[in-house]
């Protein structure tokens, strides 16, 4: 599993952020709020 923000390979516990329906995961509270910030950057 990636880090929807930063690509890098999660290890570990992934950090989980749902929106419009969506689950996302990241590999660190940084990368979640950076999605948070700008998530329309980050979803395909
Ligand atoms: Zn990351």
């Amino acid at each position: 599993m990636k880090c929807t923000v930063c690509g890098d390979e999660i290890r570990g516990k992934p950090y989980t952020f749902s929106y419009k329906g969506n689950t996302y995961y990241f590999c660190s509270p940084m990368c979640m709020a950076e999605f948070k910030k700008r998530p329309e950057k980050y979803i395909k």
